[in-house]
């Protein structure tokens, strides 16, 4: 009966991919058959009670990839980056942050909601910034200024285009945050984008921060799921925050599942999705509605449209013709390339891209 009701999911999903080219983001992925039947073999148990076998294996996993103690494993990033700010930040506290990172830009405010906390946001280069942008911005021990506590960064930056941080700016501003006890949080959303473009290491990486928080249904394809990592205080603590927000859950080892799988299978192939938006950035540079290209190095094109074509015109404009994309800003446009768009998909959108005319 399950697996009866699996198949006409996938026959759904198959239809309509045939139909759209769907680069508005790489959430919009299905899980693979392979994936689903991981799922469906997954041992579980109730996770509240600390029963599932396959999440406690998934959250092994992760936290001795980044060389960390321990992990949780939560429904969204919005969910696992405002709980590791809950836990770094008392109220009347501030957190550090460039002005489009997510945990500011996209979170809905959730910073002063669930913790009760001001942000000091910086203008950085494509959501990078320096360990003096840090020093600048940090308040003087004085009852008029919210006392500084923490500082978030994100990579890859989503609203800088993909953009990817050196291993060496990342250990520059941890080292600054050690000096000034300061906790430093990784968005991680699209960090093994960032691994896989660079070519360090996940220890590297992990050795950087006090928490991580990492998307599995980004990039890597599962349907649910993100993962915070950091030490085992930090995780107890993290896990009475979860459980006071609902995110307790019972029997998550089928997501989980998905989870394993996809850090099994999915990373290296993230090459694919970085070459294509490449190949997709190539043709954009012969295109006559484009004013200006942020460098591509990750999965995520973004560029500026001419001033006699607005987002909404060329957006209507890219649906007629069966692409879906969006727009991140005044003038911008998005592909995001993912798991489910393939080289024949990316033949059709460079046709297309070749003829429309705005
Ligand atoms: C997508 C994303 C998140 C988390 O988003 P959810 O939709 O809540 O899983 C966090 N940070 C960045 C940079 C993202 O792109």
């Amino acid at each position: 009966m399950i697996r009866g009701t699996y198949k006409v999911i996938l026959l759904n999903s198959i239809l309509i991919d045939q139909m759209i080219i769907d680069l508005r983001s790489d959430t919009i992925t299905k899980p693979t058959p392979q994936m689903l039947e991981a799922m469906m073999n997954a041992s579980v148990g109730d996770d509240v009670y600390g029963e599932d076998p396959t999440v406690k294996a998934l959250e092994q996993k992760a936290a001795a990839l980044f060389n960390k103690e321990a992990a949780m494993f939560c429904a969204s990033g919005t969910m696992t980056n405002q709980i590791a700010i809950k836990c770094f930040t008392n109220p009347l506290e501030e957190v550090i942050c460039d002005e489009g990172a997510h945990v500011y830009y996209y979170e809905g405010g959730g910073i002063a909601f669930n913790s009760a906390a001001s942000t000091r946001t910086i203008k950085g280069n494509r959501g990078i910034f320096t360990p003096q942008h840090v020093l600048d911005n940090i308040n003087k021990n004085d009852i008029h200024h919210p006392k500084t506590s923490l500082v978030v960064i994100e990579n890859t930056a989503n609203r800088g285009g993909g953009h990817c941080w050196e291993l060496a700016e990342m250990q520059a501003i941890a080292r600054t945050c050690k000096e000034n006890n300061l906790f430093l949080h990784l968005d991680g959303a699209r960090i093994f984008n960032a691994i896989i473009a660079k070519g360090y290491s996940t220890a590297d990486v992990g050795n950087c921060f006090d928490g991580i928080s990492i998307c599995l249904s980004k990039g890597l394809g599962t349907p649910v799921g993100s993962v915070l990592l950091g030490t085992h205080s930090f995780i107890e603590k993290a896990k009475r925050i979860r459980k006071v927000m609902g995110g307790g859950w019972r029997q998550a080892g089928f997501l989980a599942a998905a989870g394993i799988y996809a850090l099994d299978h999915h990373v290296n192939r993230l090459t694919e999705d970085h070459q294509r938006a490449k190949a997709i950035e190539e043709c954009l540079q012969h295109c006559g509605f484009v004013k200006s290209i942020l460098p591509v190095e990750t999965n995520i094109v973004v560029f500026e449209l001419i001033d006699t074509v607005t987002e909404s015109v060329f957006i209507a404009k890219m649906k007629e013709n069966g692409v879906l994309c969006s727009s991140p800003g005044k003038q911008q446009i998005r592909f995001v390339t993912h798991l489910d768009f393939t080289d024949e998909q990316m033949d059709v959108l460079l046709k297309k891209l070749k003829v429309i005319a705005c």
